[in-house]
């Protein structure tokens, strides 16, 4: 049942998604003045109508409504990629998580998602208004009892003794090579993205050093292909998101 204060995604006709709060307070469309204290004790899939008398589905919104609807500083990393670097790096719950740097949040998100509640997040950042953004993202999210956002430059060292994996979105990944040495499990990922190929570049040149102590290195791109849906066509869409990132995946031995 909802209650005052939790967040719920409403859909309308459209599929036009609000993420909005539940408060005694009135939230405006075009489709009309939606009411929000009427939403105390609906459950999720029940309706609510505008004074117009549209109706709104109301749904409980996951990770993507949120990263989709929240205050962005940087760039952030996309699903798709954040999808793969969940999926090899085999992120799991209870996993301790060291990521750089934080961002607008996204990627953290998607972390401390996967984490779970008995896993933990600790992600460095070095621009106090990047980590204000993402303080609030990830409250939003509902995340805050699992993520540690650090003021701190990663190149410096890790405070953490260990750590399952290593996520980094930042200019120069090979910079934490030497800390990750320290401080990653056997077995644990250290996990890089970054636009472009001379950067990849420059990070296998830097491996070299540190080359005995990992396995499996491993470059990927995500392409997605989208579709369009219609009843009388279906067929790929005619733009779509060409280039993100490349995603550099080493093991420690
Ligand atoms: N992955 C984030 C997301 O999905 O929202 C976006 C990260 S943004 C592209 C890169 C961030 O790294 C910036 O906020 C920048 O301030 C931070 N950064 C760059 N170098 C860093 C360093 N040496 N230590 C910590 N943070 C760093």
């Amino acid at each position: 049942m909802i209650r005052e204060g939790d967040r719920v995604l409403l859909v309308d006709r459209r599929g036009k998604r609000y993420l909005v709060t539940v408060s005694n307070r009135e939230f405006h469309t075009d489709l009309g003045i939606i009411n929000l204290g009427e939403l105390v004790e609906k459950d999720y899939g029940d309706s609510i109508a505008s004074h117009k008398g549209e109706e709104f589905r109301i749904l409980k919104p996951d990770v993507n409504d949120i990263i989709a609807k929240m205050r962005r500083g940087p760039q952030i990393v996309h699903p798709k990629d954040a999808g793969i670097i969940i999926a090899y790096a085999g992120i799991s719950p209870g996993n301790t998580v060291i990521e750089a740097g934080v961002g607008s949040g996204a990627l953290t998100i998607f972390l401390a998602n996967i984490v779970g509640p008995q896993g933990r997040v600790i992600s460095y950042e070095l621009r106090e208004d990047f980590a204000k953004i993402a303080q609030k993202n990830i409250e939003m999210a509902g995340f805050a009892d699992r993520v540690t956002i650090k003021l701190k430059n990663i190149y410096d060292g890790i405070d953490e003794e260990s750590a399952d994996h290593i996520v980094l979105d930042l200019p120069q990944p090979e910079n934490v090579l030497p800390h990750a040495v320290e401080v990653l499990k056997p077995g644990g990922y250290f996990v890089a993205y970054t636009p472009c190929t001379n950067q990849v570049h420059r990070f296998f040149q830097a491996f070299q050093e540190y080359r005995e102590h990992f396995y499996k290195p491993r470059v990927v791109e995500v392409l997605v292909r989208e579709h369009e849906v219609k009843k009388e066509c279906m067929r790929p869409k005619t733009t779509m998101l060409a280039h993100t990132g490349y995603i550099t995946f080493i093991r420690k031995l």
